[in-house]
């Protein structure tokens, strides 16, 4: 290609290369790479308008050969600039049918494995990047502590420090070794920040955390994402104390780019400016929404169309600096110039299709699927199946057994944001029935299948025609939960029981006096005390994605060895919410006047195998230590079950006293440990001091000299766990 301007030159730095290209711009085509354009909103007409006129920046939610099409009119403009495509591959790249989905960000959680996170994250970026995208929205590092939040099924679970390490392995993923490599996406922290805490867990509604909490809570995940390298970030929907995120200078621009030197840029959520006038009512007209959310720090606007005219108009009549529209332009186009995207043709077809769900990416899903899978319950050894001796027919009951779309939850092209819920799976799927049914007939073992019942209609059921299939039987896997109707933006919940007439079918089949084994495919925690007193066995597979019934097959019949552990507290009732394992001292109440338990059915880190696991001799390096000093916490565990299994140590430390109230419990460090069958390994944690630093009342992080007490066990339970005293001087 002649190079014509200085830009072009790949052998220039991406600053460089910006300063360069920005010098040449006009006023209308910087504002124009500020703009995201929602493609399923035009006209194709309108689309193309915004990709050869107004030279939009970026679209979302568009593939293939209309994507194609406008690269090729933005490529033809006089600068030429490409335009960065993106989407919402949240847990695979399932907005396009045929692609790997994995479960759940909440599912892949539960397997508290870095490294197997990253790899989902190269499978997705892989997968994405062949079908023309360089961008995913992905992940989300908001904090899931309120669960009657409609978008639970979207976030690691309910600790910060967890969250991070997932955040960050899986934004290494999608990354890859660089952001021009044909197969490296961009990433996404978002939503920044606290948006998972809006009060009474409505969406997008005000959220009532003090500047304190932010640093305590919900900053440390996004700072995590800033050191994994993430190249980009997104408000949300949400105010804090009356300010909407959007607009929120001080946490954008002062802590985000400033304090935290984050060099990446900042998108908009889905038309935060328009809001800003249309619903939180913070600004009289456009102008003024366009000029707060330009101040506060945003560089891309999404979906938000008439920010375009209205930037242009403000710097025009003096009301907006254009230095602001240089540094918001700036930082998007030195995005594009590191991923590549003026340089190499990254786009449909340049990295292989070929990749989309093969042999390889199946096996990363199918691991990772595996230890997503959480047994709750297995009371009297029921599980695995197997051992079992006297089981010739198996009865699968329930509306999530053969329930595709519940398993895959949101996110995908059956749901949100493009619903086709007609759509044919182009890839191959197993429900839990057939995952089950298949494995079965392996072993001999015949099933019968009935639906049982409705989830959310509770006039629409067939109970006693369930029962009496169930009764033809000698063990009973009822496959109950939630659907895709209760998950997600919009769909918040008052109420996290079990709905439908699913308590009534579960209480059918009890009666019938079988073994019961209740499979959970859930976006989130449900209120099922009833369950844990009455089924023999319950497995929490959430949204397991397409290989779910698979491993819950393989786990019922002991294939594998369950190794999942929870990483978000179950309540036994709504009315319990919050749950959260690192709570505060000081309620004067033992628990609730008209609830029998003080804390969570299920808590945090929370998860059973077939084997046993026993924990001895905690020692620490030093039991006295200065505040930048690092102490190694070591532990036996002890495999003294009959299989071999991966055991999830959890380090957990109490500030006993200090001068600002601090959680009863928080987690520092946890280890994935392997053992065979009477084997003992020590494991060893480090844990810097510095990690132990409180926020003062003014927003300083400070180790204070003092007793600590460091607690290591199989989860967050007072009981499970040991404990050493650490002195800090
Ligand atoms: C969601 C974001 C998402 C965006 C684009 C918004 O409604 O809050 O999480 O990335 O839409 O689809």
């Amino acid at each position: 290609m002649l190079m014509e301007f200085i830009y072009q030159n790949p052998a220039l730095s991406p600053q460089e290369r910006t300063n360069n290209l920005l010098s040449l711009m006009t006023l209308e085509e910087k504002v124009g790479q500020m703009m995201q354009i929602s493609y399923n909103t035009l006209s194709a007409e309108e689309a193309e308008d915004w990709a050869s006129n107004k030279k939009a920046g970026s679209f979302l939610h568009v593939l293939g050969k209309k994507a194609e099409h406008l690269q090729e009119l933005a490529l033809s403009t006089r600068l030429g600039i490409p335009i960065i495509f993106g989407i919402d591959a949240i847990h695979g790249h399932g907005l396009m049918n045929g692609s790997t989905i994995f479960p759940s960000q909440l599912g892949m959680s539960c397997s508290w494995n870095p490294e197997l996170l990253e790899k989902a994250g190269r499978v997705t970026a892989r997968e994405a990047a062949a079908d023309g995208i360089h961008w995913t929205f992905s992940p989300v590092l908001c904090i899931g502590r309120d669960l009657r939040w409609g978008r639970i099924n979207e976030t690691f679970g309910e600790d910060s420090y967890l969250i991070g390490v997932l955040a960050s392995a899986i934004i290494k993923g999608y990354q890859g070794k660089s952001l021009s490599d044909a197969d490296s996406i961009l990433a996404c922290a978002k939503h920044y920040l606290g948006y998972g805490e809006s009060t009474g867990g409505k969406d997008a509604y005000d959220t009532e955390v003090t500047c304190r909490k932010i640093r305590e809570v919900f900053l440390p995940p996004f700072k995590k994402a800033i050191e994994a390298g993430c190249a980009t970030f997104m408000t949300g929907y949400q105010s804090i104390d009356g300010t909407p995120m959007a607009i929120n200078k001080k946490l954008l621009y002062d802590i985000l780019k400033q304090e935290l030197g984050f060099k990446g840029f900042v998108v908009t959520d889905y038309n935060n400016t328009g809001s800003l006038v249309t619903l939180q009512m913070v600004s009289p007209d456009l102008d003024d929404a366009s000029k707060k959310t330009v101040e506060a720090g945003n560089d891309m606007i999404m979906a938000t169309n008439d920010f375009y005219e209205s930037a242009i108009r403000l710097v025009k009549s003096g009301l907006l600096s254009e230095s602001l529209i240089d540094e918001a332009a700036g930082r998007i186009l030195s995005i594009k110039f590191s991923s590549g995207l003026f340089d190499v043709k990254k786009k449909s077809g340049y990295a292989s299709r070929s990749v989309i769900s093969c042999k390889e990416h199946l096996q990363v899903n199918m691991e990772l699927t595996r230890q997503s899978i959480v047994l709750l319950k297995n009371d009297k050894n029921i599980l695995p199946l197997n051992k079992s001796t006297n089981i010739k027919k198996l009865a699968v009951i329930g509306p999530n057994a053969d329930n595709l779309k519940a398993q895959l939850g949101d996110w995908t092209f059956f749901t949100h944001p493009d619903p086709n819920p007609e759509a044919v799976p182009a890839f191959e799927y197993y429900t839990m029935l057939r995952g089950i049914s298949e494995r079965s007939r392996l072993k001999g073992i015949e099933t019968v299948y009935h639906k049982g019942c409705d989830i959310l209609d509770d006039e629409n059921q067939n109970i006693e025609d369930a029962v009496s299939a169930a009764a033809a039987c000698d063990a009973i896997i009822a496959v109950i939960g939630d659907c895709v109707e209760q998950n997600g933006e919009f769909k918040d919940r008052a109420n996290l029981d079990l709905s439908g007439a699913q308590q009534k079918l579960l209480k059918a089949l009890k009666a019938l006096g079988k073994p019961l084994i209740a499979v959970l495919v859930n976006g989130k925690p449900l209120c099922v005390p009833w369950l844990q007193k009455n089924a023999d066995a319950v497995v929490e597979s959430f949204n397991s994605g397409i290989l779910g019934g698979k491993a819950v097959a393989e786990l019922l019949y002991g294939d594998f060895v369950p190794s999942g552990k929870l990483t978000v507290s179950f309540p036994y009732h709504s009315g319990q919410i919050p749950v959260y394992y690192n709570q505060l001292s000081g309620w004067h109440s033992p628990k609730y006047m008209d609830l029998a338990e003080r804390n969570a059915l299920y808590p945090f880190g929370f998860g059973l195998s077939y084997t046993k696991y026993q924990y001895s001799n905690l020692v620490l390096s030093s039991a006295v230590c200065g505040k930048e000093d690092t102490v190694a916490v070591q532990v036996d565990i002890t495999n003294t079950g009959e299989y071999a299994g991966t055991e999830i140590v959890q380090l957990y430390i109490n500030d006993k006293v200090s001068s600002v109230m601090t959680p009863e419990k928080e987690l520092k460090g946890f280890e994935r440990v392997s053992l065979k069958a009477g084997e003992t390994k020590t494991v060893t944690m480090s844990l810097q001091i510095s990690a132990l630093a409180i926020v003062t009342p003014d927003e300083r992080y400070v180790v204070e000299p003092g007793e600590f007490e460091i607690m290591v066990g199989p989860d967050s339970k007072a009981s499970s766990l040991l404990k050493k005293t650490l002195t800090v001087c």
